[in-house]
């Protein structure tokens, strides 16, 4: 009979009585319960007040607002020698399973976790199909990028953009191409596109300035797209570098916007 009763005792230790190990259903936790509370009467020992606290306890986990709100009522009354403390643990247990039934029967058990799920699931596949788009138009991009043939041996083939077809005369020197805003300078390699520059803003001798901060990483320095920023006396000044040194830089300055693209 000892032996029996110690049994009892350990099917209701704390950690044996949680809710999450019988599905959240509290039918299949008032049935554990009763098997050792049945030996524990029979043996004439009565459940001990901390075996109430844990049933209080698992039920108060239960993924229903109205159950726990009830248990945490009668777990209340309990704890104040109100009318709930004058229960037997099986009176208890009866108690639970009315309560529980007609909430599980309308289906209104797991209502609100259900729709929280539909909630997350909602907000998830929405991100899901923005990364989806974001991914293909960077995929777009990068296609972009590398479509051209790379002018420089650095080793990257996507250093270079394409541009757009030679500027026809009378047409604006700042165009749409493929996304990106190109200007037109008839003084970079005889007249070329580039993305920092018209003809009027062309800078002669910022290359050379920009070549020397630079070097060796100047080809994937952003900061020499910056320091192309146009200033306002550049239109009347004569070119005074010699036309290969301006098409080093140009092309070093097209290597730096296209550089920075590919880390958008
Ligand atoms: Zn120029």
């Amino acid at each position: 009979m000892t032996a029996n009763i110690i049994q009892a005792n350990a099917m209701l230790l704390d950690a044996k009585l949680q809710l999450s190990l019988f599905g959240n259903d509290i039918s299949n936790f008032t049935n554990y319960v009763r098997a050792p509370v049945r030996c524990l009467l029979k043996a004439k020992e009565k459940p001990s007040c901390q075996n109430f606290i844990s049933v209080f306890h698992a039920c108060m986990d239960a993924p229903n607002d109205e159950f726990k709100s009830y248990v945490t009522y009668l777990y209340t009354d309990y704890r104040n020698n109100g009318p709930t403390k004058s229960l037997t643990m099986l009176q208890l247990l009866d108690k639970l399973d009315i309560e529980y039934k007609p909430i599980h029967t309308l289906g209104r058990w797991e209502r609100k976790q259900t729709s929280e799920i539909l909630a997350l699931t909602a907000t998830i596949s929405a991100l899901q199909s923005e990364l989806s788009s974001i991914k293909s138009n960077y995929a777009m991009l990068a296609k972009a990028n590398s479509s051209t043939t790379p002018q420089n041996n650095t080793g990257n083939p996507q250093l270079k953009l394409e541009k757009p077809p030679t500027r026809q005369p009378g047409t604006p020197e700042i165009t749409e191409f493929k996304g990106l805003t190109w200007k037109w300078c008839d003084k970079c390699f005889g007249g070329s596109w580039n993305r920092t520059h018209v003809t009027a803003e062309h800078q002669p001798g910022i290359g050379k300035r920009n070549r020397r901060r630079n070097q060796p990483s100047g080809a994937t320095n952003p900061q020499a797209n910056l320091a192309q920023t146009p200033a306002s006396n550049a239109s009347n000044t004569p070119p005074t570098d010699s036309m290969p040194s301006e098409t080093a830089t140009n092309l070093q300055s097209n290597i730096a916007s296209s550089t920075t693209l590919d880390f958008m």
